[in-house]
């Protein structure tokens, strides 16, 4: 899918035991297991209930007279086992997601069918079997899906709801005939029945996890190619193929790689890629195999309305759900405190694949933003390492985070580059001949990589995996060159405790032609000797994940030279000055030394990262006495810049300059730049008498321009157009504008649209979303005062963390308070990893404020004189 500390001693050994359950892990019973699954369903659209029945061939390993199996909202009419006569007693436990078949006699060892007939509902949010409905010219129209991970399978069909307990599946649903049924495997046969009904049989599955079953239905269309003797196929709402093309040329050239890159077949008949319109608080793509179901944002690309960012998102999205067809189902963890390694490694992959066939896009330097944000997390309360102990599948909600997804992706990629290309994908090749169909524990890759490479990776691995933040290596001039020693790098005191890890790093001093790498520990630092001219750079190339703290002289001296190093390690510099600055490591001021170095002719990723630097000290300077000096230094930043850029795209333009036009606008909006909004307004005027006036990348651009600075005349208007569009894509857009505004009582009435049924269901909590990007204490109030009609909305993945992230983004330590009370109504005390870092991040930037933007002032008061 696509987007909590302990003792080590115990958490090692606990690990290593690869199949044994941990004691206090909550599992079903483990002495009956399933074998295969063959389902029948027969769904109700318009009651949104479906009935089903289930035929599942189970063995019976230790005499019994009880079976426990997962279902959740769920009836049973009928249940029977082979061989044993009479109904068994069916209890529930609600609460446990549990039904207990208890039969009068024991049953012997052995294999039994085991047949349930039930009924179920079909959600308004993706959890289980669910619907959703979009516009159309001929009216309201409702397409099926299905949604399992982490653990809502059980809402679909009674099963052992576990990643362990892999089964095979035969699937058959009663569907009417003009709709098209989709599954992970092809149909088989169709049977029709009359009445314009058939009965459509899918072939039957690889064995596999139950999250990984899919079903979907609706009145779709599928474009498709042959690749390596796969069909692969994009199915959408009818007339949306054209907006399928990139998707579908994305899958054509990946599928090939991964097959050579896993050394594995990829081993189904055919890969379909599915739109659905509308979208989760919880997951954006989810990687059922041979069935990846994708929200239209992240697969389907209208150049009338999608970005270049929309279309870089769609083949990194792609990316990462089809590496997990290897990475996750044809290997898959043993349980969930394993999923970091299915989402880091796909987080990873979705990078490497998107550069080898987008090389322009230098997407490793945006996967340095994704770096950026695990360590910011990682450095505060609320934290957690990547492998952290799972109790039960309630809990597992949480690890689906930016520790497991980013700082995974981040750690495999420094151990990739620690132990070579070659020497890493042997590894991984090795993983997969050796446990493909099979469940995994972390350590069961380390085992295969450290065969493979000349280097020892396991327990660089376990330093990374199984200890929480972010190591700092200090870097202090010696009288032949430089000292690096380990530290803890931490924004509060969360993170003061000493811990040490064995740090891999790569110095290469800046224009030399050797480098200089090993591992650094607190127990063991490195001396480097280097000529007395060098400006030395650690973590060179910026694969390691920790931050590089340089003493005061070699500070200087590498700012001095900031527009001489390359890219990545001028970004490298810019996030560890802002970092260390805000944390009081370093003068706040050193990021500013260096994003008043901004000239045109600089990477634009890197100047990207220079707008969002001063964006985000503008944010935390709002309603400060500073914040007009301090704007004053942004827009003598800013404004050359983008005079540069200019408003429209110029023809063969880097992709990464429309992505800086757009990071420019949305800067100069943010800091009320007039002209900036005048001009925005006059495109907006032309574009409702003509919507061809604007496209792609200058339309969003234009349009948040204009919902930010909205008066009720303007936001009118995009609400006419929200109601008016039936493109669902667009509709999306235009509802989360409204939430936009920064006029309080338009930004009030967004809220407020939220609980009317007006927008698509699973649309209405992201206006509230919307809201708290500005307001972030208003949207938090209004959730919490309407928590059970905002909760009713989300999925259940969502509901622990959907309310505190609102607040997020708040710097008012009053609110920390406020999130408690709402955790203790709302929240169970085993799932607040959310609240915790939500008070974290607000405790932090209150903090900065109070203590580290007066240097600013200092500093830019000093400059004017
Ligand atoms: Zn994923």
């Amino acid at each position: 899918m696509k987007p909590v500390a302990l003792v080590l001693g115990v958490l090692i050994a606990w690990t290593s035991q690869a199949g044994l359950a941990a004691p206090d892990r909550i599992v079903l019973p483990a002495g009956v297991v399933p074998l295969h699954y063959d389902i029948s369903i027969v769904p109700d659209a318009a009651a949104k209930t479906f009935t089903g029945s289930v035929k599942i061939d189970i063995e019976v390993r230790e005499q019994t007279s009880r079976i426990v199996m997962n279902a959740a909202e769920l009836t049973f009419a009928h249940v029977a086992l082979s061989g044993v006569a009479g109904q068994p007693q069916i209890s529930f436990d609600t609460a446990q997601e549990t039904a207990t078949l208890t039969f009068a006699v024991l049953v012997a060892p052995g294999r039994y069918v085991l047949s349930i007939d039930y009924a179920g509902r079909i959600n308004d949010n993706a959890a289980g079997l669910f619907y959703l409905d979009y516009d159309t010219a001929q009216g309201n129209k409702r397409a099926l899906f299905t949604q399992f991970e982490n653990s809502d399978a059980r809402r679909f069909v009674p099963c052992w709801d576990e990643p362990a307990q892999k089964a095979t599946f035969t699937l058959a649903a009663l569907v009417p005939v003009d709709e098209m049924a989709v599954s992970n495997m092809p149909i088989a046969t169709r049977e029709t029945l009359g009445g314009g009904l058939e009965r459509v049989h899918f072939a039957e599955t690889p064995k596999m996890s139950s999250y990984l079953l899919f079903f979907g239905l609706g009145d779709f269309e599928r474009i498709s190619r042959l690749v390596n003797g796969v069909d692969v196929g994009v199915i959408v709402k009818r007339g949306d193929t054209d907006r399928a093309r990139d998707a579908l040329d994305a899958a054509a050239h990946i599928l090939p790689y991964y097959e050579d890159y896993f050394g594995v077949k990829y081993p189904l008949p055919k890969l379909d890629l599915i739109a659905g319109p509308g979208q989760s608080q919880f997951f954006g793509a989810m990687e059922n195999w041979g069935a990846i179901f994708f929200f239209e944002r992240d697969l389907l690309v209208d150049p009338k309305i999608s970005t270049q960012d929309d279309e870089h998102d769609v083949t990194i999205v792609v990316a990462h759900e089809m590496a997990h067809q290897w990475f996750g189902d044809l290997v898959t963890m043993d349980w969930w405190d394993g999923i970091w390694l299915n989402e880091g490694f796909a987080s990873w992959m979705e990078y490497k694949a998107a550069d080898r066939f987008n090389p322009t896009w230098n997407v490793w330097l945006r996967a340095m933003g994704s770096k950026e944000a695990a360590m910011r997390v990682d450095a505060r309360a609320g934290t957690h390492p990547i492998i952290q102990p799972i109790h039960d599948v309630f809990q597992a909600n949480e690890a689906f985070d930016t520790i497991t997804y980013s700082k995974g992706m981040s750690v495999i990629r420094m151990l990739e580059n620690y132990v070579g290309d070659d020497a890493w994908r042997a590894g991984v090749r090795a993983y997969m001949k050796a446990h493909a169909y099979g469940n995994t524990v972390t350590d069961d890759l380390w085992v295969q990589i450290d065969k493979t490479s000349a280097m020892p990776v396991s327990g660089v691995a376990h330093d990374f995996t199984l200890q929480d933040g972010v190591p700092l290596i200090r870097v202090a001039a010696t009288r032949h060159g430089i000292r690096l020693t380990q530290d803890r790098f931490a924004d509060d005191d969360s993170g003061k405790a000493p811990t040490v890890w064995q740090v891999p790093v790569r110095e290469k001093s800046l224009g030399a032609k050797t480098e200089w790498h090993g591992l650094v520990s607190r127990d063991k630092p490195a001396d480097i000797a280097l000529a007395k001219s060098a400006v030395p750079i650690v973590n060179a190339g910026q694969a390691g994940y920790f931050r590089t703290l340089y003493d005061k002289a070699l500070s200087a001296g590498i700012a001095a030279h900031f527009r001489a190093l390359s890219p990545v390690d001028q970004l490298g510099l810019l996030n560890d000055a802002r970092a260390l600055g805000t944390a009081a490591y370093q003068p706040m001021t050193n990021v500013l030394a260096l994003t008043g170095q901004a000239r045109s002719g600089m990477n634009p990723q890197v100047l990207a990262n220079i707008v969002g630097q001063i964006a985000d000290l503008d944010a935390l300077y709002r309603d400060l006495p500073g914040r007009a000096a301090f704007r004053a230094y942004g827009l003598g930043v800013l404004r050359p810049l983008f005079a540069k850029v200019g408003w429209t795209a110029k023809a063969g333009e880097d992709a990464n300059v429309s992505l800086l036009r757009a990071d420019l606008l949305a800067a100069l909006s943010g800091l009320d730049d007039p002209a900036v909004i005048a001009k925005a307004r006059a495109f907006f005027a032309a574009y409702l008498k003509n919507p061809e006036s604007l496209s792609g990348d200058l339309r969003s651009s234009v349009l948040s321009v204009v919902a930010a600075h909205a008066d009720g005349a303007s936001w009118e208007q995009l609400h006419a157009l929200a109601k008016a569009t039936q493109n669902s894509l667009e509709k999306r857009q235009y509802y989360m504008l409204l939430g936009r505004a920064r006029d309080r009582a338009l930004a009030g009435r967004a809220l407020e649209l939220a609980l009317t049924d007006e927008a698509p269901v699973t649309v209405r909590p992201a206006i509230v979303a919307s809201v708290s990007g500005y307001y972030p204490q208003m949207a938090f109030d209004f959730a919490a005062a309407h928590a059970d009609e905002i909760n009713a909305m989300l999925e259940p993945d969502s509901r622990n963390e959907f309310v505190p992230r609102l607040a997020s983004g708040s710097y008012d330590p009053t609110m920390v308070a406020k999130l408690d009370a709402y955790a203790d109504a709302h929240i169970p005390a085993t799932a607040r990893q959310a609240t915790v870092k939500a008070e974290a991040a607000i405790a932090y930037a209150a903090k900065v404020r109070a203590e580290r933007l007066p240097q600013i002032d200092r500093w830019l008061k000093k400059r004017r004189r």
